[in-house]
């Protein structure tokens, strides 16, 4: 089931997402949901807080980004990697600091350069409730970053320069009244 897309504004984008339990109402029906939800938005990432739920729980497919010659020496990996992190934590951020022009699912028509670092240890539930404690790169860490963010009700607008934030600030103004097009299903706070 595809699910309405919550729009900057939206007051469950700000909070910080409670841990879940393997007991949690639905999971599996609820992961299939988001996958679809981001699937058919053309997402490569979608945090729970964007479908309305302030659990720590969101979902990675960067499996499109295979097809994008940017990617051409990582393309094997990135066409299997389609994840689940559960109660995800980071425990540690390395590497050099790198820009890339970030958007996002909640924030349609916005896009700018984030600058996040290029490597992250995180320690994480997968699906199936199985721990693992893994470090990522590259394009990879850079979703996980920008998902992970969201279960702290951070947005990626929140890491511009107040000059940056300011020549956005009319485009989500209109964002939070539901004032902008998107070829998928969003709710928004107005
Ligand atoms: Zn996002």
């Amino acid at each position: 089931m595809i699910l309405p897309i919550r729009s900057f504004g939206d007051p469950v984008l700000r909070k910080v997402g409670h841990e879940i339990g393997q007991d949690y109402p639905h999971l599996e029906e609820l992961i299939a949901n988001m996958f679809e939800t981001m699937h058919s938005a053309s997402g490569i990432g979608l945090a729970a807080p964007q479908i309305g739920l302030d659990i720590r729980l969101f979902c990675v497919d960067v499996s499109p980004l295979a097809e994008d010659e940017d990617y051409e020496d990582i393309a094997e990996e990135l066409k299997n990697f389609r994840k689940v992190f559960i109660n995800a934590k980071i425990l540690e951020e390395s590497g050099a600091e790198w820009k890339f022009n970030e958007g996002c699912l909640s924030i349609p028509d916005v896009r700018e350069d984030v600058k996040r670092k290029e490597t992250i240890l995180i320690e994480y539930f997968d699906e199936n409730f199985v721990k693992h404690t893994e470090t990522f790169s590259d394009i990879r860490a850079r979703v996980i970053q920008h998902e992970y963010d969201h279960i702290e009700g951070t947005l990626f607008t929140d890491h511009l320069s107040s000059l940056k934030k300011k020549l956005v600030k009319g485009k989500l103004a209109k964002i939070m009244q539901g004032d902008v097009s998107v070829n998928y299903k969003m709710r928004f706070p107005k």
